[in-house]
């Protein structure tokens, strides 16, 4: 197949300014937009044609060679060759976005010359009670951004690269050796066909300049150890066209001295005094943004738990919230006052005069039993051995 002259692709002459090219490239873009021509398959033919038409001439170098040599003259030169709407809308978004309005919608994925941005990571400590209300964090990030200043070419504003003298543009080079022409990419401009004299100031000829960045992460109840949150398009910045990274925030908890988590239950321990054990008692105990008055029962041993409903972390994604559980510790008196000590060597002496009753009790209890057994009644293994030779 024949190429046609990029001139009259266009519909231009061959003087044909650079504001004027990008003008009549606009019109012939929205002509053969996709937008325009749902139905038409010839479309993207077209619009491809006219996006490489202008690909070429808008740049002084690759037109002054077309202008010399034609489409020969390019062969090896690295014209893109566009493969559909998508690659068009990337390589000019610019132009797309600006004047159009439309093709914004379009992800630039196609290109694959254009890379993505890369994501970011960030380890953020946040405390029970992030986990439990939630938060609003603004987090600092340092990430590469384009470079303003050469709009991420790397080349210094009002300078422009020179063709490479090695391969004369071509970004090939060609030797001869006895009958074999043998081509390489040209070792001086690694096949770029251009040579940046003036790199950028901005950014040292890299096109990206690492800035940093205040961004705001949403922290929602219920998030747990090691989870992580995506602030979309807030990761570095891909070539012309192509997306943005994302950031990632990685969720650390810090220790409460208080509570321990469990899922999305809390857990506390709560020493008590040895007469609130055996008596019981109400008291007040601290939740992580207030307290809370709970009843210790009567007769509570150490590692006795009691459940307050509702009082742990809210589920993540779904209503409702964890328990919390209350563990009662029942601590031993190590210093007593003389009259906390007669009260207890009293307590004792009652302790064990009940023993002693119980004892007595249990005893007369037994002997009342056998006592019963010896008149007429069979014994208890008797009993059991009849009814289990029943048929
Ligand atoms: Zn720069
Ligand atoms: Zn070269």
């Amino acid at each position: 197949m024949t190429k046609r002259d990029y001139y009259e692709i266009l519909g231009v002459s061959r003087e044909m300014g650079a504001d004027e090219l990008k003008k009549a490239y606009r019109q012939k873009a929205m002509e053969y937009h996709p937008d325009r021509n749902p139905e038409d398959g010839g479309a993207e033919e077209k619009f491809k044609e006219a996006a490489e038409a202008y690909e070429v001439l808008k740049d002084p170098q690759t037109r002054q060679i077309y202008d010399t040599y034609g489409h020969e003259g390019l062969k090896g030169a690295g014209i893109h060759e566009f493969t559909g709407f998508d690659d068009v809308f990337s390589s000019f978004s610019d132009i797309f976005e600006n004047f159009f309005g439309f093709g914004t919608g379009r992800r630039a994925r196609s290109r694959p010359q254009a890379r993505p941005g890369n994501d970011l990571r960030y380890d953020l400590n946040i405390t029970l009670e992030d986990a439990a209300f939630g938060r609003d964090e603004e987090i600092e990030i340092e990430r590469y951004e384009n470079c303003i200043q050469c709009k991420a070419t790397g080349i210094e504003p009002g300078t422009e690269p020179e063709t490479c003298n090695t391969c004369g543009g071509h970004g090939q080079v060609t030797q001869q050796r006895s009958f074999l022409t043998i081509s390489t990419t040209c070792p001086s401009c690694r096949g770029r066909g251009r040579i940046i004299r003036n790199p950028c100031t901005g950014c040292r000829g890299a096109g990206k300049v690492m800035r940093s960045k205040k961004v705001k992460v949403k922290i929602p109840a219920g998030v747990d150890e090691g989870m992580r949150l995506r602030v979309s398009g807030e990761g570095e910045e891909g070539d012309r066209g192509a997306p943005t990274g994302d950031l990632y925030v990685f969720l650390h908890m810090e220790q409460h001295p208080f509570f321990v988590r469990e899922e999305d239950d809390l857990i506390c321990q709560i020493p008590i005094s040895f007469s609130q054990a055996a008596l019981g008692e109400e008291i007040e105990i601290p939740t992580l943004d207030s307290s809370q008055s709970i009843k210790i029962p009567g007769g509570t041993q150490t590692g006795g738990k009691s459940r307050i409903k509702g009082a742990g972390i809210p589920h993540l994604r779904r209503n409702g919230s964890g328990d919390l559980f209350v563990q009662f510790i029942v601590k031993t008196p190590t210093k007593l006052t003389r009259r906390q000590e007669e009260l207890l060597r009293e307590f004792a002496e009652e302790e064990e005069k009940h023993h002693k009753d119980k004892a007595k009790n249990r005893k007369k209890k037994r002997e009342k039993l056998s006592s019963q057994a010896n008149y007429g009644r069979p014994p208890v293994w008797m009993r059991i051995k009849r009814k289990r030779d029943l048929p």
